[in-house]
């Protein structure tokens, strides 16, 4: 079976907009590693707030920091998957090297794995 590397390709660049369209809402790219991100601390003006508005902003951060980590894993899957297109590798369980099933690369196309070897 062989894997239809544009179709994959075309899912994978449009979910790496969708991810750094959210990526942007709440954090910044680090200007010295363009695929590194980091959250935004949300205090717009410190010198007019109390200290629960500054509570609630490290709350706020604090979340964002989650969100971006998870955003940002995800962006390196989608990254290694277009990665593993332009060298010819995609679609290989990175554990067994055996080919992934298309199923499984429709529902999660970033999918470093097979289903027996899925985190
Ligand atoms: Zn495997």
């Amino acid at each position: 079976m062989t894997i239809d590397y544009e179709h994959f390709k075309g899912k994978l660049e449009k979910e790496k907009k969708l991810v750094e369209k959210e990526l942007e809402k709440i954090g910044k790219r680090n200007p010295d590693n363009l695929s590194d991100w980091e959250a935004s601390p949300n205090i717009k003006d410190t010198s007019q707030a109390d200290e629960n508005t500054l509570a609630d902003s490290m709350e706020d951060y604090g979340e964002n920091l989650a969100i971006v980590n998870t955003l940002e894993g995800r962006y390196q899957d989608i990254k290694s998957g277009l990665d593993k297109i332009k060298h010819g590798n995609y679609g290989i369980c990175q554990v067994c090297k055996k080919e992934i099933s298309a199923e499984r690369l429709e529902a999660n196309p970033a999918a470093r794995t097979c289903r027996t070897h899925m985190e």
